[in-house]
């Protein structure tokens, strides 16, 4: 089982913002900058290129609410949303995940 596919199970504890039966949402363990966060579908997709089309469109739904939220619960002004496909363009969780990642114009917001 990997790593993600363990958090999704609670089988290792994350600080989570968002579950349903399908997918779930947790502050990524090394912060790119407040509030960087991770939405991933709890079934296993190896990358974005795998995930099956409704997965794909509810976790684009859920990443939209929750980024919403959390640039208005952070007051970040911007946001890089992204996931990474292989790790030659430098995916280290072979689980298919969307990194949200919040901006601020202040360096001292971030971390
Ligand atoms: P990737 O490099 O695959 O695009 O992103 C994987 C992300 O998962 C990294 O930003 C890394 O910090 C995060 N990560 C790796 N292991 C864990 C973990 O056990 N818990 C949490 N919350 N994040 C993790
Ligand atoms: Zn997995």
């Amino acid at each position: 089982m990997c790593i993600f596919c363990k958090i999704a199970a609670k089988e290792i504890p994350s600080y989570c913002l968002y579950e349903d039966d399908e997918v779930m949402a947790f502050l990524d363990i090394s912060q790119v900058t407040k509030g960087h966060t991770l939405v991933i579908p709890k079934q296993h997709y190896d990358n974005f290129l795998e995930c099956d089309s409704k997965t794909l469109k509810h976790m684009m739904e859920v990443a939209q609410k929750l980024a919403n939220r959390i640039c208005k619960t952070l007051q970040a002004e911007g946001m890089n949303i992204l996931s990474n496909v292989n790790e030659v363009a430098g995916q280290s969780v072979p689980h298919f995940h969307i990194h949200l990642i919040p901006r601020y114009s202040k360096e001292d917001a971030c971390v």
